[in-house]
């Protein structure tokens, strides 16, 4: 049951949502926990809870067990393990020893049997919850947004991939590098697409996730594209990725 990070210190590429539309996309065939590890929980109210009793924050602050701090969603077989603000603290206390940047992975321990998979939504830095989501996944999806500045910052999150595989982790691996919000009607996107493409050949899904107006509205009604809008473009392209993971998953 492989724990997966979605993963870019850039803001507004995707992330939160791949996060939340890839877990309940697999959630349709396999129990799945999103976990979301960014202060602004947006991948949060994007499953519909917005004041939740308990939080990520109080698991890794030691106060409570992950399986008690476990959320049921509206979303059948997905669980939640919410965020709240109080984690941009715990991002400033945590300082970088190795035990900090392990307490995710330790404790997530207790609730990995129950689950097929986990799903990371990390917040866009290179901060301690970063490198906590970066010490408890065994795979990585990298989304990059199709513009022109897509590959700007990857070479250091690849040295960061490299340095944490050396030390907090030697098993991460990155799952692959995720195209979103793909404008059919820009020749840019396509010419992005191809140098990407270049540059990192298999590693990049096959599934390109198109920019959608239904993608953005969906978090809004606190729901994943699935529920909001299953017959979508959308909603096929995480639907494609979804089946691309569990491919590539399965191919170890
Ligand atoms: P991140 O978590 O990396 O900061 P988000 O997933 O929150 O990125 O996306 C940033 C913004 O772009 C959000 O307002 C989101 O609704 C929107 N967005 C994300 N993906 C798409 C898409 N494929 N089509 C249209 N809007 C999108
Ligand atoms: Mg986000």
């Amino acid at each position: 049951m492989p724990i997966i990070g979605v993963i870019n210190q850039k803001g507004g590429v995707g992330k939160t949502t791949t996060a939340v539309n890839l877990a309940a996309a697999l959630a349709e065939r396999r129990r799945v926990l999103l976990v979301d590890l960014d202060p602004q929980a947006n991948a949060s109210s994007g499953v519909g809870v917005v004041s939740p009793t308990t939080t990520i924050y109080e698991v890794l602050a030691g106060e409570t067990s992950a399986r008690h701090a476990v959320i049921r969603t509206d979303c059948e077989n997905l669980d939640l393990l919410a965020a709240s603000d109080d984690l941009a603290g715990a991002a400033v206390e945590l300082d970088s020893s190795r035990d900090n940047l392990t307490l995710l992975s330790r404790s997530l321990i207790g609730v990995r049997p129950t689950y097929d998979f986990v799903v990371v939504d990390a917040p866009p830095s290179m901060g301690a919850l970063t490198l906590n989501a970066l010490g408890a996944a065994d795979q990585l999806i990298v989304p990059l947004q199709t513009e022109y500045y897509a590959l700007e910052g990857i070479a250091s999150m690849m040295e960061t991939v490299e340095r944490v595989r050396g030390s907090l982790n030697r098993d991460l691996r990155i799952l692959g590098i995720l195209l979103t919000m793909f404008d059919v009607r820009t020749r840019l996107s396509q010419e992005v697409e191809e140098n990407v493409r270049r540059h990192f050949g298999e590693l990049v899904f096959r599934t390109v996730i198109p920019r959608t107006v239904r993608l953005a509205e969906a978090p809004s009604h606190g729901q994943s594209i699935f529920a909001y809008a299953p017959t979508s473009q959308g909603a096929l392209a995480y639907q494609a990725l979804a089946e691309e993971v569990l491919e590539r998953v399965s191919q170890g």
